[in-house]
């Protein structure tokens, strides 16, 4: 590019946890495409990037950017000076704290964002607000597959890496659509089956990983743990299961085998619509294969039994003895960018604090106020939904949201928008004038990922440096700035220069990233945690050495049987589950502005069986109303065979036509709190 004064500026992506390294080309603050690269220390990708890779970034130079601080006036937004901005933020949070206590304030973070801006946000709301009332979107995701790891592996995190995906024998993939929402990853798999590797997929949707299956089985929505217990019981029964592994390294054998008995494929077959054959087939397969990888995603986990769907899947995974060595091992595969780091790593939960500590534990308060000057709150916050159901109830009246869009991504958004109304203070810190900022106090511009300097960290638990690549337009800020402002406004005597030093205090305090820096991310690329001091070369695969706990051993925690919390009736005779296209991200915040993406895919639709369609006279490609008990869409009808019988699909990234108005919110795990996405009644007619 010399002579031409394009600049090349190497970075992670900023869509899925894949976490694919690339090129960003600028010209001035012009992005004029990407390459894929292969540093040192990045994933095993191959030198590749999806489609949303080479085309998402459009939505960076979009005239739809937010380049001012806006604030409400006479009840509208209006543009705002960062004075004016910041200044309501602080009179607008000190109000509501000094009349109805810190826990009358909550604060979402963002696996969007930076780790580092993550860090400040939980430190922000504990450490400057004083409440304990912090959570972020990954509550809405993947929070249950954390809840059931921590209890049984001792960390709620892949076990493995990307490297041992693409190197496994066999794979059980359930409630993942990969080759759509981690093509990358997708890609690995595809080529390892090509090469030999069995794949078994159980879904009620024929996703497109499916169509490489060596097995697909359709499962009936929300009934995981009979399928899965089944397969462990089948394990068991015909003696393929670990026996000297368990015995040496798993707690709880004979009450597993106790609470598995009464699945019997008959059984199964009653409950999750699994032909005994096909149960049989794929025990058989898990069991011969010497290395076998289990993946999932959201549709194992966004149920109100979710927690329970993940312990019934680990407990496979154990009782075969495939955790602890490589290409092999269980693989949650995460959703956004930095879910891993912003979702939990960094202590934006309201139960954990950074490196997943305890904040009831005297001694980790300790540690913290010796680095903050003051203990964080030693009490548990409230969980995303149930700030929702605070605000309605007025006990929670001030928010904070960063780089989130709960207006639109919250199950039953009609009660989103009515406790987002509830609210006597709203602010709303993002890129765009989202569904969720249309009903804020005040907006604050942001900067997105290829504007920002930070780290990011990956599914695998990698963490990889973050750089700017342009600036960000008009008067628009990095999150981490905003952040140390607000806090500096509250009088908080924050010490950070840049990222790389909120990095070295992350590193103090959280022993699985202690020893990460950006200078040795910058000299070596990405590191795996745990990497607990500077000469730790991080971790590739966990449980080499033994389980999380203190005796080192798992524990099988048995997966008791749950049912969706809505059932068909005569209004409502079909179920619905959601999920996501190649083409779009999430709210479609930044694909639907990225004109590469959203050509492919402009619209939402609904997909339906043809036995569906042909009873209730719907043709392929005509306008139909989905409507459940919450709310209706108009949405284009998708006739095909990849849903079952009885069973309807639509995407979630579509304001109109959106999935979340038809979703329930009412019913959530009890575990983990993550709410039912995943299966809904609806019915569907002409209109
Ligand atoms: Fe980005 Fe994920 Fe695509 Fe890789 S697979 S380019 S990380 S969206």
């Amino acid at each position: 590019f010399r002579g031409r004064d394009i600049d090349a500026t190497e970075t992670t992506c900023g869509y899925c946890a894949v976490g694919c390294r690339f090129e960003v080309h600028t010209k001035g603050d012009e992005v004029l495409g990407v390459r894929a690269t292969d540093p040192e220390g990045a994933p095993a990708n191959d030198f590749s990037t999806c489609v949303k890779g080479k085309f998402g970034y459009e939505f960076a130079g979009s005239d739809d950017r937010l380049t001012k601080p806006l604030v409400r006036r006479d009840g509208d937004l209006e543009p705002a000076s960062w004075d004016e901005a910041l200044d309501r933020v602080v009179e607008g949070f000190e109000r509501i704290r000094d009349d109805y206590g810190p826990e009358a304030l909550a604060a979402f973070a963002s696996s969007k964002a930076t780790n580092e801006e993550n860090y400040l946000m939980q430190r922000l709301a504990r450490d400057v607000l004083r409440t304990p009332n912090i959570d972020n979107c990954a509550r809405l995701c993947h929070s249950s597959t954390v809840a059931a790891l921590l209890q049984t592996v001792g960390y709620g995190a892949m076990t493995n890496s990307i490297a041992d995906v693409a190197g496994a024998d066999a794979y059980l993939i359930t409630g993942s659509n990969t080759t759509e929402s981690h093509p990358v990853l997708a890609t690995r798999i595809k080529q390892n089956v090509r090469d030999g590797a069995d794949l078994v997929v159980f879904d009620p949707r024929r996703t497109g990983i499916a169509e490489h299956a060596d097995q697909y089985t359709r499962t009936d929505p929300g009934y995981d743990v009979a399928w899965l217990n089944g397969l462990t019981r089948y394990v068991i029964e015909h003696d393929l299961h670990d026996a000297d592994y368990v015995e040496e390294h798993v707690h709880g054998f004979d009450e597993l085998r106790e609470k598995v008995e009464p699945f019997t494929p008959a059984e199964v077959e009653r409950l999750a619509g699994v032909p005994p054959e096909e149960l049989a087939s794929a025990a058989e397969t898990l069991a011969d294969a010497e290395n076998v990888v289990f993946g999932w995603a959201m549709g194992l986990t966004q149920h109100s039994h979710g927690t329970a769907n993940v312990l019934a899947v680990a407990n496979l995974a154990l009782v075969l003895g495939q955790v602890g060595k490589p290409n092999a091992g269980l693989s949650p595969f995460r959703g956004h960018n930095n879910v891993q780091g912003g979702g939990g790593d960094m202590g934006t939960l309201p139960n954990k604090l950074p490196g997943y500590r305890d904040p009831a534990d005297p001694d980790v308060r300790a540690d913290f106020a010796d680095v903050w000057g003051a203990e964080p709150p030693a009490e548990y916050g409230l969980k995303v939904p149930e700030v929702f159901d605070a605000a309605l109830d007025g006990e929670v009246r001030g928010l904070y949201v960063m780089g989130e869009n709960p207006a639109l991504s919250e199950p039953d958004i009609g009660h989103a928008d009515e406790a987002l109304d509830a609210l006597e203070f709203l602010v709303v810190q993002d890129l765009f004038r989202t569904e969720t900022a249309e009903h804020a106090d005040v907006v604050l511009p942001a900067a997105s990922f290829a504007e920002t300097d930070g780290t990011f960290t990956n599914t695998e638990r990698r963490v990889q440096r973050v750089r700017p690549a342009r600036d960000a337009p008009g008067k628009a800020r990095a999150d981490f700035d905003i952040l140390t402002e607000v806090a500096a406004r509250f009088g908080a005597d924050w010490d950070y220069d840049s990222p790389a030093d909120a990095m070295d205090e992350i590193a103090s305090l959280a022993p699985i990233y202690g020893g990460i820096s950006h200078d040795r991310l910058d000299a070596e690329g990405g590191l795996q945690w745990p990497c607990r001091d500077a000469d730790d070369p991080g971790t590739r695969y966990l449980y080499e050495d033994g389980f999380n706990f203190e005796d080192g051993k798992a524990r099988f925690v048995p997966a008791d049987m749950g049912r969706p919390g809505e059932l068909p009736d005569e209004t409502y005779p079909l179920t619905l589950t959601t999920g996501r296209v190649m083409y779009h991200f999430h709210t479609g915040t930044l694909t639907r502005r990225a004109p590469g993406l959203t050509h492919h895919v402009p619209e939402s639709f609904v997909e339906i069986h043809p036995a569906t369609a042909e009873s209730l006279g719907v043709a392929d490609d005509e306008y139909v109303r989905v409507a459940s008990a919450r709310g209706s869409v108009v949405v284009r009808a998708f006739v095909t065979d990849r849903v079952g019988e009885g069973v309807v699909f639509v995407p979630m990234h579509f304001a109109e036509g959106a999935a979340n108005a038809l979703t329930q919110g009412d019913t959530v795990d009890p575990e983990s709190g993550i709410p039912e996405y995943k299966v809904s009644s609806v019915r569907v007619e002409r209109v």
